[in-house]
């Protein structure tokens, strides 16, 4: 049979939108130093690791998921302290649970706003799932503009605002007073995105019940199991209700929830490990601070944003001595000349200190 229809390509196809985005890029680290995501570098003990290997032997993987997590569900809200009335939705990784929000209020010329420099995934989300989004700048010290965000959202009435608390890429948490008075203003949800709350000193779990409006979203990507992709949302029943209809019924599979469960009865050994990342990150810092010419910002996430001229040769010249850190020079304005270290084991950090002067020096 010969076809009659013209050439079918993806750009008479995809909407413009989907065609004008650059996909994450995620640059291949083998054999590096890999300080580019902000993973936990510990392995888990020993012991540890032999009992998810005989629960990985037995798990029944012909078998589809609990479709509801029951005991992963229970596991994060006893860690978590949720209070009474709240509940969890989960999600493959929090990536997925921004892309769930974003589905569920994208009505036409609906707004997703955000601050800028933040993750950026906000505004890809917000991107291929057909909303309009806003990014308020962030002051120079990458402090909240309280003022430019209200006016913003009185201007733009946003369905969803997104803050990350602490922020990524700067590390820097919020004034904990002015995301309040977001929250207050906000016509539609706000979600404290709270990735890095391991690192940090604050959270607004506590907070659910004083607003209507209030979602905080947890990743456990950065507390030792990226590989797992698992991240949740915690709210109201009613919000979370109507949201569970857009999560697709076996999102989380057998092996994340088996393993998970697992590992949050042993939450302490991963809270340690996040307790030795916040004292490296103080050792990083310092160190960074002693080498000229580089400005580190202060951190309460697992990474450390600093600043430095010639930032993208200096990228360069790490990887070329196996060290992989993000580089953030060229994207966002505000981040011209910035590259992101997260913080590793004492021994990946003191090579990352000792290739960065090296390196420095090099190009003097
Ligand atoms: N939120 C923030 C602020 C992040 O930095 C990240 C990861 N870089 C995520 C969400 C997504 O994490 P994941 O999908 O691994 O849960």
């Amino acid at each position: 049979m010969s076809s009659v229809r013209s050439l079918v390509t993806p750009e008479k196809l995809l909407r413009p939108e989907v065609l004008a985005l650059h996909a994450y890029h995620v640059p291949p680290a083998g054999g590096m130093i890999k300080l580019d995501a902000m993973e936990n570098p510990y392995l888990l003990p020993q012991t540890l690791r032999d009992e998810i290997a005989r629960l990985v032997a037995d798990a029944e993987i012909n078998r589809y998921p609990d479709a509801a997590a029951r005991e992963l569900k229970a596991a994060i809200c006893k860690v978590t302290n949720l209070l009474p009335g709240m509940d969890i939705l989960l999600g493959n990784g929090s990536d997925e649970i921004i892309q769930l929000l974003a589905l569920a209020v994208a009505k036409p010329g609906a707004v997703l706003l955000s601050v800028e420099p933040s993750f950026v995934m906000y505004r890809m989300i917000a991107t291929f799932t057909g909303m309009r989004y806003v990014g308020v700048p962030l002051t120079e010290d990458f402090s909240l503009d309280l003022q430019a965000t209200l006016d913003a959202i009185k201007r733009e009435q946003p369905a969803l605002v997104f803050l990350a608390y602490p922020n990524n890429p700067t590390g820097n948490l919020f004034d904990a007073a002015a995301v309040r008075q977001i929250i207050q203003a906000a016509p539609g949800l706000v979600v404290v995105d709270e990735a890095y709350y391991a690192f940090a000193s604050d959270s607004f779990i506590p907070h659910l019940p004083d607003y209507d409006n209030l979602l905080v979203m947890r990743t456990f990507s950065k507390l030792g199991m990226a590989g797992l992709r698992l991240g949740f949302l915690a709210g109201s029943a009613a919000w979370l209700s109507q949201l569970e209809k857009l999560r697709l019924p076996y999102n989380v599979g057998v092996l994340p929830q088996l393993v998970a469960t697992r590992l949050l009865e042993h939450h302490d050994v991963l809270l340690a490990q996040a307790e030795d990342i916040k004292l490296e990150r103080a050792g990083l810092l310092a160190a960074l601070d002693e080498i000229s010419g580089v400005r580190a910002y202060p951190s309460a996430a697992n990474f450390i944003l600093f600043r430095v001229a010639k930032a993208t040769r200096i990228f360069e010249g790490l990887k070329q001595r196996g060290v992989l850190i993000k580089n953030l020079d060229g994207g966002h304005t505000a981040l011209t000349d910035c590259l992101r270290v997260t913080v590793g084991t004492p021994a990946e950090n003191q090579k990352f200190i000792a290739a960065l002067q090296d390196v420095i020096n090099q190009l003097a």
